[in-house]
């Protein structure tokens, strides 16, 4: 992001997601998810990749940005939704020593910026109490697998796929606006998208869907026994989609998987990526009671894709 006076954001950086703006807080990860593409980016080995560092100058970084943003008040209003983060997790074990992911979400917070976290660690509870109560944020988790045996082979040190969705309950509870990310969807009856939708649709405000990128697949197939299908997605989208429309679920489609649908024939509406679909207000995220609650500001009638037989 840039302005007539070149300043160049140094810890809000544009991304490819669906959230347009990231921040990372730490290099590597120590979850070791066999799929992640985030150590491609950083152009790592796995054994390097799972011995993180904190990002020290992030926290000095965020506030000279903000520093910036608050005197271009046109530049801010442009940043609409902040992933925190996109190539690491800011919730892995580390940050329980070095808290720079709290420091950041605070000075968020502190200066009204929005962002939407995605974990797959329930450490992010322990930040509950910020969170709460700021109407810019959602707090999401990836979910790609409810099977904890696969579970372990794809995302060998992450949280259990039974604590996510509890860690989810429980931010709902809080009246927190939540997030559920089911990808990498793998083309196995283990990582069922719709058993996943019916396990958390209590909790999760908004669900994302998106298919494997096959960079990994030689070494998945070698250790999961899973084969990449791209038939398997087109089949599974075609019943998803509709599922998701019946049952009034607001959802949206990852960037990538929306360029594969479109190309094998499903059709869609004006793309509404995550960043497109506003917060639920607190007045608006009724605590949970054990029973589905609807957001009309995240209604499906604008969700991100209508199928056409394939
Ligand atoms: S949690 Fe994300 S960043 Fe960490 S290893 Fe898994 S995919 Fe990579």
């Amino acid at each position: 992001m840039e302005n007539k006076s070149s300043y160049k954001t140094k810890a809000i950086k544009e991304s490819k997601t669906s959230f347009c703006w990231s921040i990372n807080c730490y290099d590597g990860c120590s979850h070791g998810c066999l799929y992640c593409y985030g150590r491609v980016i950083r152009r790592k080995k796995y054994a390097h990749w799972i011995q993180p560092a904190p990002r020290s100058n992030v926290v000095g970084d965020l506030k000279k940005d903000i520093d910036w943003l608050n005197k271009n008040p046109g530049a801010k209003q442009k940043i609409r939704d902040i992933m925190v983060c996109a190539i690491t997790d800011g919730y892995q074990d580390m940050e329980l020593v070095h808290r720079i992911t709290r420091q950041v979400v605070k000075q968020l917070i502190d200066n009204g910026l929005p962002f939407t976290v995605l974990t797959k660690n329930r450490n992010v509870l322990q930040d509950a109490e910020l969170f709460r109560g700021y109407d810019k944020c959602r707090v999401g988790f990836t979910v790609a697998t409810l099977d904890d045996n696969l579970r372990k082979q794809l995302e060998p040190f992450a949280s259990p796929a039974d604590d996510r969705c509890e860690a989810l309950a429980e931010l709902k509870s809080k009246g927190i606006a939540t997030y559920c990310s089911v990808e990498p969807m793998m083309p196995d009856n283990r990582s069922d998208p719709i058993a996943i939708v019916d396990r958390l649709r209590d909790y999760v405000d908004l669900f994302e869907f998106g298919k494997w990128n096959p960079y990994f697949r030689k070494c998945i197939q070698a250790k999961t026994g899973i084969v990449y299908d791209e038939d398997y997605y087109v089949k599974v989208f075609a019943k998803l989609i509709p599922y998701l429309e019946t049952k009034g679920i607001s959802y949206c489609i990852a960037k990538h998987s929306e360029g594969f649908l479109k190309a094998r024939g499903f059709s869609f509406i004006p793309a509404q990526l995550v960043t497109d679909r506003p917060y639920p207000k607190p007045s608006d995220v009724h605590v949970c009671a054990g029973v589905r609650v609807a957001h009309p500001n995240t209604s499906p009638s604008t969700s991100a894709a209508l199928p056409v037989t394939p």
